[in-house]
């Protein structure tokens, strides 16, 4: 039987980094991936759904133009074109996550591997290997609520493959992944819905924020249904959808996609053949050192249901392969994480909501600049963007940043340093605006 020094299960962004670091600390080291090398976020996630946002962009870009001179004729969107573009991309990024896990010689088994024993797995082929350790980073799969004819709705996984784009499309749910498909297709001329069951969107990001982005994506011609709960869905003659409701009237569609929560993938990997404890929702359980309740199994990512980032994934993995491979036993910060919707327009966000903030702290004063960017003023696009800073009133600290309209994620990205090293408000006060940028709200804040 071979042996390795460390077994991988699965190869996305969390595994890839861990085993790739593991073998650089000199560990014999090997990794299974069933689909693709690159995981959710490269080959049915962040990567390619921001090329579509991209995509969607140039709707409203191309129309501002005119306003700034351009002679831009009807333009036709072609998604084929834009389709095929992408996943010829996705392909690129296979190659060279391939590549570099080969470069570090990793050994790649590109088919399913599952816990046969504390030290062991077997490969879909039969083969068993041994390992001194394992590391499970198997990820998240999305979840379709079990309702009549939900096998009729697509998920993120399929939606990079549509052989057209629907003239209608209802997406179910309100969190990331539904705001952001809301907004490409509608940029695409598509009829939107989003239908969650739910009172709001987007829970956990600030309320403000979210009104704006709701207000903003209404003025847009999204439709959005909340409070409401599926009953069935059924397909009629001419492959459309009718999708009806708990309460109030069906509604007819030619794609639903169930953007409702992705689910820790553990089932069926053999986990119990090594005592491995899950949580009430099947995520492995593990110590702040990325440990199982298995000593010798390790889970890092979506898998262990901590925070589903990315680039928190790639951490874990990284201090898993320093700790166990590096002797430099780390942790991972999980303090003041900063996100964002790549919604039209995006939001983005770090630390404490205003809601949060006021609990923790009691008192806070929260400074806000609500303003329409300079490009959407002469564009005549009535959109606003606001941006809203909370502090603790006691030490004058910047405890949270979040903000909606364009560039935000790239905005809040350089301002996160800032609020992650605990600087106060009089520091943003004391730092000479870059004018003019909207970026520049931040330091002006009164
Ligand atoms: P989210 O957890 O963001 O949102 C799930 C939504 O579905 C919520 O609105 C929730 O309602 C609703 N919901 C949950 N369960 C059900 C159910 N059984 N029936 C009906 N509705 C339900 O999940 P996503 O699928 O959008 O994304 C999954 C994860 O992927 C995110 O948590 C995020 O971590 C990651 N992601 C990150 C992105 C980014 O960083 N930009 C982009 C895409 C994904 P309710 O309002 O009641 O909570």
């Amino acid at each position: 039987m071979t042996s390795y020094d460390l077994f991988v299960i699965g190869a996305g962004s969390g595994g890839v980094r861990a085993a790739r670091i593991a073998a650089a600390h000199g560990a014999k080291v090997a990794i299974a991936e069933e689909y693709r090398v690159g995981g959710t976020c490269v080959i049915r996630g962040c990567v390619p759904k921001k090329l579509l946002v991209y995509g969607a962009h140039f709707a409203e870009d191309l129309k501002d133009a005119r306003r700034f001179g351009w002679d831009v004729p009807e333009c036709d969107f072609n998604w084929p074109t834009l389709r095929d573009n992408v996943l010829a991309d996705v392909d690129r990024l296979n190659g060279a996550y391939t590549s570099t896990l080969a470069s570090h010689d990793v050994e790649v088994f590109l088919e399913r591997a599952t816990v046969s024993s504390p030290q062991e797995v077997t490969l879909a082929s039969g083969r068993r290997i041994s390992a001194k350790h394992i590391l499970i980073a198997t990820g998240a799969w999305p979840v379709t609520p079990d309702i009549e004819g939900a096998e009729h709705g697509i998920t993120s996984n399929e939606v990079f493959h549509l052989e057209k784009m629907p003239r209608r499309a209802v997406i179910a749910g309100g969190g990331y992944i539904a705001n952001e498909f809301a907004g490409i297709f509608h940029e695409f001329s598509c009829d939107v819905t989003l239908v969650n069951r739910s009172d709001t969107i987007l829970r956990g990001y600030d309320r403000q924020i979210v009104e704006r982005l709701l207000a903003t994506s209404m003025a847009k011609g999204i439709n959005f249904r909340l409070n409401a709960e599926f009953e069935k869905i059924e397909k009629l003659d001419d492959g459309s959808l009718r999708l009806h409701f708990k309460d109030g009237e069906p509604i007819e569609t030619d794609l639903l996609m169930f953007a409702t929560g992705r689910r820790p993938h553990t089932q069926g990997l053999g986990l119990e053949n090594a005592g491995i404890a899950l949580d009430n929702q099947g995520a492995v359980i593990v110590d702040d050192y990325n440990r199982s309740s298995c000593k010798s199994i390790y889970a890092v990512g979506d898998v262990t249901n901590r925070v589903q980032l990315t680039p928190v994934a790639i951490r874990e993995g990284h201090a898993f392969a320093d700790t166990v491979f590096g002797g430099n036993p780390r942790t991972v910060d999980y303090d003041c994480i900063p996100s964002a919707v790549f919604s039209h327009p995006p939001i983005a966000g770090v630390g404490l909501t205003e809601s949060e903030a006021r609990e923790k702290l009691g008192t806070v004063k929260v400074y806000t600049s609500d303003f329409r960017a300079m490009k959407n003023v002469l564009a005549g696009r009535d959109e606003r963007a606001l941006y809203k800073m909370i502090v603790d009133d006691t030490t004058g600290r910047v405890v949270g940043l979040h903000m909606i309209g364009p560039d935000a994620p790239e905005i809040l990205q350089a301002a996160a340093v800032a609020v992650k090293a605990g600087l106060t408000k009089q520091a943003f006060d004391d730092t000479v605006a870059l004018h003019p940028s909207m970026a520049e709200e931040l330091v002006l804040l009164k």
